[in-house]
């Protein structure tokens, strides 16, 4: 390898990150949500989500806090799968060549991502290993031999690892990286129509992570030229960022039998033939992270949506000299009454001033937070500070509970709203390809289907079709790049 490539893969290394800076160099920072593309590395580093520092690019390290927030969307997702009847797997990472090879869309759609192991020690490897940058290829020769019957169908599975590909783009945080934390699920059918079902459970845990994460977003089924490698066809979920590009949050796969044939993953029906099952694949990643960070935070910092917050609740006690002891006595009652009922809550006991707190918390996106002082003690109540709007209530200690409930689900719904008039701004109707061609955000259009119109329609915009949204009903309208009358809508996007 030439040596100027082997910079581009270490390049990342080094102390230029404003995680470095301590809490007094930090406030002076002004973060500008304005120019979005510097906003979103900054506040990262700011809140430390994530470090970059790691001397491989592409290949970064979760600070505990940041862990600690995907943590809690694997959480979500868990979950929703397990409620759903899948079993959750663990299957290795390599991949022998031969494996891979064998589905030959697949392995076009992902041969030049590849990472490959081609020696162990000394010994140069018969057969070269791949790092998985997807699992079917590790799962379905086992599936071939862990399904026999009907009666095995239909198989869901899910795993939630670290997948690995070789992006030549600038990497960027959660959104476009090397080592990716992943999430796939793989099922199995019977049959074309049950593996329909299967999608639309897909849809329903979309819906509710949407929820928990307060992010709307839009799922299209993409065109076939932009369908997963292997696949029969692929519904792709997106959110907008503040920039106007469109993030790519998970993926659904209808795979039918195109899998199962290259792998041999049969089952004998209850007639007694032999039939090829049907299957589908669902994936999301750290991406979930990279969209909360984006959609949701400020010129203050972050905002974490309160179902997944690393943490919901920060409680900062106001001390004075004379009051001390019974402030903070009351403080760690506040904090356990409300750890016993779930919240994950922080006292700052740190030894600087309560507006450096603010600063920092608010950076890091706590939901709520709790301010107690001796004026407090004396009036028997705490001040609530929500972070989305600032907005300040005095709570008595009998309605704690209730107030801390209350304001909470109203963070959350706040945020999803903004989320949504965000979406709203950036998506317009067109009907004219130059008209269209100014705007910033995401086109919603008509289309002929034909797929020269719109490949051409994707080199005249510089964007790419997103697909047709799958609640389109009523449209009517003509198509962007040749005028021809139709019923069929898409949105049109930059994508990350
Ligand atoms: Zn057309």
């Amino acid at each position: 390898m030439a040596d100027n490539n082997n910079a581009d893969e270490t390049g990342a290394a080094g102390d230029e990150s404003k995680q470095s800076l301590d809490l007094e160099s930090k406030m002076k920072i002004k973060l500008n949500k304005d120019n979005f593309n510097e906003w979103y590395p900054d506040v990262i580093e700011l809140a430390n989500l994530s470090d970059k520092r790691y001397p491989v690019k592409g290949m970064n390290v979760w600070t505990p806090y940041g862990w600690k927030l995907m943590l809690n969307i694997d959480t979500a997702i868990r979950h929703e799968l397990d409620s759903t009847g899948h079993g959750e797997v663990c299957f290795p990472l390599l991949i022998p060549k031969t494996e891979f090879a064998k589905e030959a869309e697949h392995i076009k759609g992902f041969d030049d991502q590849v990472y490959w192991v081609t020696r162990s020690g000394a010994t140069e490897l018969d057969i070269p290993l791949l790092l998985r940058p997807t699992s079917e290829t590790a799962m379905y020769p086992i599936f071939a031999l862990w399904i026999r019957s009907h009666s095995d169908l239909p198989l869901k599975t899910y795993q939630i690892v670290n997948t690995f590909r070789y992006e030549t783009k600038q990497t960027r945080s959660f959104i476009r990286i090397r080592e990716i934390h992943f999430f796939e699920a793989h099922t199995c059918h019977s049959d074309f129509e049950d593996a329909e079902a299967q999608i639309q459970e897909d849809l329903e845990i979309m819906r509710n992570l949407g929820k928990k994460l307060c992010l709307p977003y839009l799922a299209t089924r993409r065109p076939d030229w932009d369908k997963f490698a292997g696949a029969f066809y692929t519904i792709g979920i997106d959110c907008v960022m503040p920039n106007g590009r469109v993030l790519q949050l998970a993926s659904i796969h209808q795979y039918k039998e195109n899998f199962s044939s290259a792998y041999g993953i049969e089952f004998e029906d209850a007639d007694g033939s032999k039939k090829y099952v049907h299957q589908t694949t669902y994936g999301m990643s750290e991406r979930l992270v990279g969209a909360v960070v984006g959609v949701h935070g400020d010129n203050q910092g972050l905002k974490q949506p309160p179902e997944i917050a690393p943490i919901q609740i920060v409680i900062v006690p106001i001390l004075t000299k004379t009051a001390r002891t019974e402030v903070l006595d009351k403080c760690n009652e506040v904090l356990k009454s409300l750890q016993e009922h779930g919240y994950s809550v922080h006292l700052d006991l740190r030894d600087i001033r309560p507006g450096n707190k603010y600063y920092d918390w608010e950076l890091k996106g706590v939901p709520l937070r709790i301010e107690l002082g001796p004026r407090d003690l004396k009036n028997q109540s705490i001040v609530l500070v929500r972070r989305d709007t600032g907005g300040k209530e005095t709570l008595a200690w009998n309605d704690l509970l209730d107030g801390v409930d209350k304001t909470l689900k109203s963070v959350a719904e706040s945020l999803y709203t903004g989320a949504q008039q965000l979406m709203d701004k950036f998506i317009k109707r067109f009907d004219d390809l130059q008209e269209a061609a100014s705007w910033t955000g995401i086109i919603h259009a008509g289309w002929c289907g034909d797929q020269d119109c719109g490949l051409e329609m994707e080199e005249y915009l510089d964007r790419n079709i997103l697909g047709v949204p799958i609640d389109s009903k009523d449209f009517s309208g003509s198509c962007l790049q040749c005028g021809k009358p139709t019923n069929l809508e898409i949105y049109i996007a930059k994508t990350y």
